[in-house]
């Protein structure tokens, strides 16, 4: 780790002011330890700006000194994308303002430090709905959920972050502000730059402010469904949005030893219908009108047990309960944690190739490690999969940290059979770059690569994530 000079160090304070930024060494190590506590980074300088003016005024800065800068939110992200590795942090937590809600227009302009769950509130208290949703939405920020162009649990109805957003407010590698924030949703003037910043992970510029799409608010029904095979689940799937259409929000496919993790890691926890049967799906439908939503759930989970595509379905009777069924989905990632080595991936096949990968690469597997148990697990409704080969926690010798590598390609190998890919939502960082480098089409690679050069010709605006150059 190279320390920037003292010259930047010391306009850099200047320009951010006592609260802008840090050298305290416990604040460094928070700032280059992500979520799981992988990839530890190291960092020389935490800057913390509280406006967007200090924010271009710091860019600015790095490109005259030539220092490497990463973009920081709630570094909740899951590829070793915001964690520094050598460079400075640009924190943008100070940067948390609720700017402006335009309910005639439907729309919301945040800063993008701002937690998910704030956005959220503000939709709320305009009596709006903004749909995004995830488990790590407390800590996770607008800006990095824009940048890594994040999905969750309502994006089969309302797609993922990159379809809600408006307009952006951007610092540009070399601390120019591109002011784009709009609330129009018609606006043919040539390239839409917003698209290019969302997904890029930090590596064209810095968002500073998000102008988002808020929705009318909806009443849910929601239910829990046991089902014989995953052939059935993705059958079901298709039966419930024959009866609820595009108001099916939510489509969570849980295995039964994912329940099992979850009860023996989390006290009290309940299986809400227990069942030898292997899978489990969280379904959720939102309408205007509760009584409407429940009802339409209600048909749908009728004629699937009819047709034997559930063998057994629960329709939450109130927020309490279905707020208990989707606290054992969203603590799957964390008990799943807490038994061992863990083999974890994120892909997404087309939801008619889900039954058929899954069999296909369980066999792959335990051609390798026959004691490897699988827990596949998420949003089967946009076909992606949380598949993880866990170690069984009884087993007298662990074998699966020697095979983690082998594991990984046969996942990654078969998704791709299937016309899938290997990273559906959590983006590439540092962890995939140079295995998508090998995956995509040439010319995507290539034209990412002059797309970075052409912005960042420094290569000061998180280096090495994403495409290397
Ligand atoms: C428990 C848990 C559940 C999760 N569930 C889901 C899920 O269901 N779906 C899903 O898609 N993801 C999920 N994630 C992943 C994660 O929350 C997202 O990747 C999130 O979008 C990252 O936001 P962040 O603010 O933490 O960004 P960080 O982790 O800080 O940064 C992520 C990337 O964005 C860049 N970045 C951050 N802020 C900015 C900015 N202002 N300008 C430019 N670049 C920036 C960083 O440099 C980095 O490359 C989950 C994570 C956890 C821990």
């Amino acid at each position: 780790m190279t320390r920037p000079s003292d010259d930047f160090l010391t306009d850099a304070k200047a320009l951010l002011g006592d609260k802008g930024w840090s050298e305290d060494a416990d604040k460094l190590k928070e700032a280059a330890t992500p979520w799981r506590g992988t990839w530890p980074g190291e960092t020389p300088f935490l800057a913390m700006p509280g406006s967007t003016e200090d924010a271009a005024g710091l860019v600015k800065l790095c490109a005259k000194h030539k220092v490497a800068l990463v973009p920081q939110g709630g570094n909740t992200g899951l590829v070793d994308g915001g964690t520094p590795h050598g460079e400075i942090t640009v924190s943008m937590r100070r940067m948390k303002q609720v700017r402006n809600v335009d309910t005639r227009n439907n729309s919301l302009t945040i800063e993008a430090g701002a937690p998910l769950v704030d956005a959220q509130a503000a939709a709320e208290e305009a009596n709006r709905l903004f749909p995004l949703s995830l488990g790590s939405e407390g800590q996770a920020t607008i800006g990095g959920l824009i940048s890594t162009n994040a999905g969750g649990v309502a994006v089969l109805r309302y797609g993922m972050m990159r379809d809600l957003i408006l307009g952006l407010e951007v610092i540009l590698p070399s601390g120019e502000i591109w002011d784009g924030l709009s609330g129009l949703r018609k606006n043919n003037t040539g390239y839409d730059l917003k698209h290019l910043f969302a997904g890029a992970e930090g590596t064209l510029g810095l968002i500073t402010a998000a102008t988002l799409k808020l929705f009318p608010k909806v009443a849910k029904a929601t239910g829990w469904v046991i089902c014989k095979s995953a052939s059935d689940v993705v059958d079901l799937l298709a039966l419930v949005r024959d009866h609820a259409g595009d108001t099916v929000t939510s489509f969570e496919i849980i295995p039964a030893r994912a329940i099992e993790m979850v009860q023996a890691d989390v006290p009290d926890t309940r299986d809400p219908a227990p069942s030898g049967l292997p899978w489990r799906v969280l379904v959720e439908v939102s309408m205007s009108r509760e009584d409407q939503a429940r009802e339409t759930l209600m048909e749908a989970l009728g004629e699937a047990i009819e047709k034997e595509l559930a063998d057994n379905v629960i329709i939450a009777e109130n927020q309490a309960q279905a707020d208990s069924f989707w606290h054992i989905r969203e603590t799957i990632p964390l008990s799943k944690r807490a038994f061992g080595t863990a083999i974890n991936h994120d892909i997404s096949v087309p939801v008619s190739a889900i039954p058929e990968f899954l069999d296909v690469t369980e066999a792959e597997i335990h051609k390798v490690a026959a004691q490897a148990e699988i827990v596949a697990f998420g949003h089967v409704g946009d076909g992606n999969l949380h598949y993880s080969a866990c170690e069984p926690v009884d087993v007298d010798q662990p074998i699966l940290s020697n095979h983690a590598g082998e594991i990984t390609r046969i996942v990654h190998e078969q998704a791709m059979k299937f016309g899938g890919s290997i990273s559906a939502e959590h983006g590439v960082g540092r962890l995939k770059r140079d295995e998508l480098a090998g995956i995509r089409p040439k010319a995507a690679t290539e034209t990412m690569r002059a797309i970075k050069t052409a912005l960042d010709p420094l290569g000061i605006m998180n280096p090495g994530r994403v495409v290397s150059v």
